[in-house]
């Protein structure tokens, strides 16, 4: 049976209203990014005419692929972004959440200056210090935001982390406020080429968390696809 795209729609903004409200502003904006990776594209134009506007994927291929088919959309990149993709992967996104490593950045801005135009991130922190996990250490937050400021093209405009797997989202709510300590202590100092307005963090299991906590960027894949 086809899912009704504007319902699951409906109820993850009503969660999440409800989630901001909890943390002490109904009317802060918070954008959903449905993450289609696990989807095919006929699945993300159903989600789309129903209103769902940003789309996340973690793999450049696919980025390139279903951004072709919907151009419209605001597409995301997410995951981990290799050097020799970056040129597709600039061209094609509005935010890539996955700057996580010096050399990324230094990729990103050559790429950038060829485009002449400027290119938004967010830097990616590993919060839970999980190796498995991509992103700069929290201690290194401050140092590589400050190394930013030769760059003339990328920006930094937030910070993105991924928490780690938990059955109960409960658990990872001293995560999420440590990321929202973070940014805020970011947001207070005058780094060149960085300015705090995107929070991205939440799941599918643990937004509502994340948004009780200061999230204004969640990005939910199986409670849209399945
Ligand atoms: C897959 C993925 C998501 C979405 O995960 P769900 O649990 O399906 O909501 C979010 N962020 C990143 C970086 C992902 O790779």
């Amino acid at each position: 049976m086809a899912r009704d795209y504007s319902a699951i729609r409906q109820g993850l903004e009503e969660r999440i209203r409800a989630a901001a409200e909890r943390g002490g502003d109904r009317n802060r904006p918070v954008r959903v990014v449905a993450v289609s990776k696990m989807t095919t594209l006929e699945e993300v134009q159903l989600a789309w005419q129903s209103g769902f506007e940003e789309f996340g994927e973690n793999r450049v291929q696919e980025l390139v692929a279903k951004h072709a088919e919907l151009p419209e959309a605001r597409w995301h990149l997410i995951g981990r972004l290799q050097t020799n993709k970056v040129k597709d992967a600039i061209e094609r996104s509005c935010l890539i959440h996955s700057l996580d490593r010096w050399p990324l950045a230094e990729y990103i801005e050559k790429r950038a200056q060829i485009l002449g135009r400027q290119v938004d991130t967010l830097l990616e922190v590993n919060i839970s210090g999980e190796k498995t996990k991509a992103g700069v250490t929290p201690e290194d937050v401050v140092h590589f935001l400050s190394s930013l400021s030769e760059m003339r093209y990328l920006r930094v405009l937030g910070l993105m982390t991924v928490a780690p797997e938990e059955k109960n989202p409960e658990k990872l709510r001293s995560l999420f406020k440590q990321m929202k300590h973070l940014f805020d202590s970011i947001r207070g100092e005058c780094y060149p080429n960085v300015e705090m307005v995107h929070l991205s963090m939440g799941m599918s299991g643990d937004f509502e968390v994340a948004v009780e906590e200061g999230a204004n960027i969640v990005r939910i894949g199986r409670a849209v696809f399945g």
